[in-house]
This record gives C-alpha cells, structure tokens and sequence, in this order.
C-alpha cells in the first residue's frame, strides 16, 4: 500500500461516522491472524475489538475459511425467492435449536441494521394482522439498534441525533436507561419510569425493542437482568411482544449463549448478527415464535412483506454455520470465563484514577469509562504505537477480544490502556 493509496482513501472513500473534510486517521491492515492485525508496514497489532463483536474466533480461521472455500465452489450466491439451499437450511437448523425453545422461524437477512428493521416491521404486521394499528416501539434511552431509518429510530435519541431528521423519522417511545448495574442488589424503582409508559401507552405500543443486558454502541451500559425479566413480565402483561436485539451480545460474548438468558426469558422476536459468521461477513437473522410468524402470514398481506435480493447468501451461510459448530466445539465458556476473570483483576486498579468515572466487565467485555470524551485520533496513535487495536468512542475506552486470546495477549490490552492514563 502506497502513500497515494492512503491519500485516495481520504479523499475518496467514507469511514464509519467520519467526515470528508477532515477525515480521521485510517491505519492499513493488509492481513489479520489469529488475535493479530498486520499492518502494511509490517507491524502487528493485538486485536482488542474483534471488529465491532464479530469475529469471535479470531481472523483467517482455517474452519472458516475451509467453509468458504467449499462453499464458493458450489455455488457463492443464488436467489432466495422459490429456492433454497443446503447452507440455509443447515444454518436456521443450529440457530432454532441454540436459541430459546419458543423461536421457530428464521428470517435471513444482510446486516443487523435490516434485521432490525425486519424486526419493527414483522411487529407491526402482526398488530395488523390482528386488526389493530399499532404503530409505536417502546425502547430504553442509550440504545443502539442500527443506522437504518427504523434502527436509528429506536435509538437514543441524543446519540443518534435524531434532531437531524426531524419530521422524516418515526417518533417512539423511550424509557430512561436501567439505573441498577449487573451485580448490585435489584433496586425495583428501576422499572418503575418504564412500567408507567407501558401503562400509559400499552394500546398503541406494537412492541418493546431492547438489548439485552448489555447497552453497546450506546454507551456500553451493563444492567441488572431482573429488569428485563420485569419487561418481559410487563409485555405479557399487556400482550405486547418483546424483541431482544442480540445482534451485539449473542454467541457468548456476555458469558451466556444469549444475553437473555441471565434474566431466564426468551423474547418473541431475536436479532442475531456481527458474531453469526464469525465476523467473516455480513449476514443476520431474525428469529419469531411460530405464533408471530402464523399470526403475520394469515393477515391482510398474506405474507411477510421483504425480501432482499441476497437474502440466505449461501456463502454467508455456510461460514455462519461452520462458525455456529465451531462455538459448539470450542469451550467458549471457559474462554469468555478466563476473559471475565483477567479483565476484572487487570482492569479494577484503573477505577483509583482521577480521570476514570467507572470501570465494568461482564464475559468478554470490559469497559473503562473516562470523565471526559476522549481524544480519539491521539489515543488511537497511542494505541498502535503500543502494539494493540483498541477503538475508543466518546468517554468509553472498552474491549471486546476474540474469545482465543491468551492471557498474555489480553495483558497487553489491558497495561497499554493503563498506560494511556498514566501518559494524559
Ligand atoms: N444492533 C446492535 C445492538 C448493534 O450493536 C448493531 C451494530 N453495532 C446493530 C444493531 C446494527 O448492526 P449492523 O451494523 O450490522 O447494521
């Protein structure tokens, strides 16, 4: 890679919520291994974010890429639409029987965003369906659902600025943020701002849309998972459906399969994506109870009304499906476990700092959350310059490592992070 390729990079091409006049630093990856970036220049780079939670097993998996391979020689892509194929069905075959008992039926679509979207759309056609017109989602502040229209409207309204697209975007209904943390004693005031806008709101609300336990791109926010076993209480109260956005969480990363199970319920509709190939390419899934899934397809429409053009990728989803069996084999559980453990010891001693507001582990996840917004572009620097990819956002420098990493490695994250501090 030339400087003239990078120049081109910044003059051409758009980042992820960067500008194009004064675009971020970008650092050229040529390769990744295992738990290492290499970089065109040469130098490795211990992976602390797992490319935004997906590749859970690490980069050029000899599985995965063996899956692939197989797969692109058969066939790497062919409609959907009066077709299917050995890779589809295999897929929806693991992810019924790992996720819970109640969801049945599997929607295939290309990223978390659409399956988000997905998601908002089966809720309101199964109001419709049932002869209502329930139009309203009610979500919890610091959310993050995805950058499409009908994500982002579900998304903390702040951090998503939705002032921007005023008039355009659908107005819902938003909760204040769970208060109480994972481990601390359920505080049942918790719930109550939430419960009061069910109360209020029940006959126009489709459905309640949240992640489970863990916040991520919202504010990477853990809390006590007796308060989505309340909403779940709440929906089946008030007979309005819950979907749980695991797009972020599943596949272990918070030390359970899915997130849901640290509060026992199974939502009626489940957005899975990012770790569902193992980070090799995008693909998502949204899962339904059979009663959601008839209830939609014997109303008006008859059908459920969407279907993209690469929907069941056949090569996404044998490599989604080689990674599903690859978790299955692995002691993901020790793994997340011994992740867990190291990031609790080696992270704790960072909360005596003066600039550090709060520090919080859950599984595979640690996150130090500063006072103050962080210099991202400077960090950064800090960062490569440590030999480690860690992408801090706002006030959050936080980890999310391939569930292979060794302990050594994760060292390495956690001391260049202590390290940042002590250098501001
Ligand atoms: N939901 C959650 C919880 C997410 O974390 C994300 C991605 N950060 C999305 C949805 C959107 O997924 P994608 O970026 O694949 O569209």
């Amino acid at each position: 890679m030339t400087p003239a390729d990078l120049e081109f990079d910044q003059r051409h091409i758009w980042h992820p919520y960067t500008s194009m006049t004064q675009p971020l630093p970008t650092y050229p990856v040529v390769s990744a291994q295992g738990v290492m970036l290499k970089l065109a220049d040469g130098r490795q780079l211990v992976d602390g974010m797992s490319s935004w939670w997906a590749a859970i097993h690490g980069y050029n998996h000899p599985t995965l890429n063996q899956a692939a391979i197989e797969q692109i020689s058969q066939m790497s892509h062919v409609m959907f639409g009066g077709i299917t194929h050995p890779p589809a069905i295999a897929l929806a075959r693991q992810l019924v029987a790992i996720t819970p008992e109640a969801l049945e039926c599997v929607f295939l679509a290309d990223s978390g965003s659409v399956a988000v979207e997905v998601a908002l759309k089966m809720a309101m056609q199964y109001w419709q369906a049932r002869g209502e017109k329930r139009q309203k989602m009610l979500t919890l502040r610091h959310g993050y659902h995805g950058d499409t229209f009908g994500a982002m409207a579900v998304c903390d309204p702040q951090n998503s600025m939705h002032s921007l697209y005023q008039g355009y975007l659908p107005q819902h209904l938003f909760a204040p943020a769970p208060q109480c943390h994972f481990d601390h004693p359920w505080d049942a005031a918790d719930i109550a701002p939430f419960s009061a806008l069910l109360a209020e709101h029940h006959r126009e609300i489709a459905a309640v849309i949240l992640e489970p336990v863990v916040q991520g791109a919202g504010g990477m926010r853990i809390y006590h998972p007796e308060y989505l076993r309340q909403v779940r209480l709440l929906c089946d109260g008030y007979g309005i459906l819950l979907i749980a956005d695991e797009i972020a969480t599943g596949f272990g990363r918070t030390g359970k399969l899915f997130a849901c199970e640290h509060a026992g319920i199974s939502p009626d509709i489940l957005c899975v994506g990012k770790a569902l190939t193992g980070g090799y390419m995008t693909l998502s899934a949204t899962l339904t109870t059979r009663k959601v899934a008839n209830t939609i397809s014997n109303g008006e429409a008859g059908c459920f009304m969407h279907g993209p053009t690469f929907m069941g990728n056949p090569l996404a989803c044998a490599v989604a499906s080689a990674s599903l069996s690859l978790l299955a084999k692995n002691h993901w559980q020790q793994q997340v476990r011994a992740i867990e453990q190291q990031l609790t010891v080696e992270l704790a001693p960072l909360r005596q700092h003066p600039a550090v507001a709060d520090v919080r582990v859950l599984g595979a996840i640690g996150v130090v959350e500063m006072c103050q917004p962080v210099d991202m572009a400077r960090l950064q620097q800090h960062f490569v310059a440590q030999g480690v990819w860690i992408r801090p956002f706002g006030k959050l420098i936080y980890l999310m490592p391939p569930y292979i990493i060794s302990a050594e490695q994760l060292s390495q994250l956690t001391q260049a992070i202590a390290r940042s501090l002590t250098e501001e």
